[in-house]
């Protein structure tokens, strides 16, 4: 595996995989890996000829009161396990590289970007939009993976491929993969080593009550007094707040208030001794 940190070395290397005519697929991530990346790289060698992983905490995806200092950060371990993996190339630039003196640009993904994490943490989908349009156009990767964890995330990204034509990679070929998850049913997250013991074995509550809720909705409760229950069992587990606890259309993120022909979305986020976890299922 090249570890590389120049755009020009970059393009230099992709463009040395690509001779044989293989494909190149991309995984972006902010480290601190663990299985839920390392599920994404899976499907990625499955998929292409040649993988690309990126390492690089996005300063612009934080707000001024969020936890960019306390990232945890531990290249030397991400670096190992992806080439344990057999990564070709880990891009992991400085910030100086990727927003040099006089960087102007955003992306901003009108829609499906304004609810859920987009209103709880204003800039946030821009920093993502823009990150991640700026990583295709470096890597130029025929396709991308990217977690379901993460369901507006993704959902801001096909958007945003959709609406700027962008072909490396095509729309199409913006893979969403499954959230993996604890024995427990928490979703992996590199935020859950935030969480002292007391506050990780009450985290499990969330994925446990929210497929509680999934069960009662899809056998035909209503979904605001469902949805309200939801939220009372997490605050009674330990959880300071709920940012939000909502049924969505799962293609445009808007909110439903009962299941229709189109398949929905529950979505969380809620926060637990400091730490903002989120997590989201299908309701079918
Ligand atoms: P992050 O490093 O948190 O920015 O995540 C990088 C990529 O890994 C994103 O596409 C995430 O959605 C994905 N990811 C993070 N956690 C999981 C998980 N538990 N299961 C599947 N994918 C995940």
């Amino acid at each position: 595996m090249q570890t590389i940190d120049r755009l020009e070395m970059l393009r230099k290397s992709v463009a040395a995989l690509r001779k044989d005519g293989g494909s190149v697929a991309l995984v972006p991530t902010m480290g601190a890996l663990h299985e839920g990346h390392l599920t994404l790289v899976r499907k990625a060698r499955e998929a292409a000829d040649h993988v690309v992983a990126s390492i690089f905490v996005n300063p612009t995806q934080f707000g001024a009161n969020e936890d960019l200092d306390a990232y945890p950060r531990q290249m030397a371990e991400d670096s190992a396990m992806l080439e344990a993996e057999g990564v070709n190339i880990l891009w992991a630039p400085a910030e100086s590289e990727v927003y040099p003196q006089g960087f102007a640009t955003s992306i901003s993904v009108a829609g499906v970007s304004a609810d859920f994490c987009g209103a709880a943490r204003p800039g946030h989908f821009d920093g993502v939009a823009t990150i991640v349009c700026k990583l295709f156009h470096q890597v130029l990767p025929d396709m991308a993976f990217f977690g379901e964890k993460d369901f507006q995330q993704l959902a801001v990204i096909r958007a945003m491929a959709r609406d700027l034509d962008l072909t490396r990679p095509h729309v199409d070929a913006i893979h969403g993969v499954p959230t993996v998850r604890e024995a427990d049913g928490l979703a992996m997250s590199s935020r859950n080593r935030y969480l002292s013991p007391e506050h990780r074995a009450a985290a499990a509550t969330l994925p446990r009550a929210m497929q509680e809720t999934v069960e009662a909705i899809e056998r035909g409760a209503a979904s605001a007094p469902t949805l309200a229950s939801l939220e009372a069992a997490l605050l009674q587990a330990g959880f300071d707040s709920v940012d939000y606890a909502a049924l969505a259309d799962a293609r445009n993120l808007t909110r439903i208030e009962s299941l229709a022909d189109t398949p929905a979305r529950l979505l969380v986020a809620a926060r637990i001794g400091g730490t903002r976890l989120i997590d989201n299922m299908a309701v079918e």
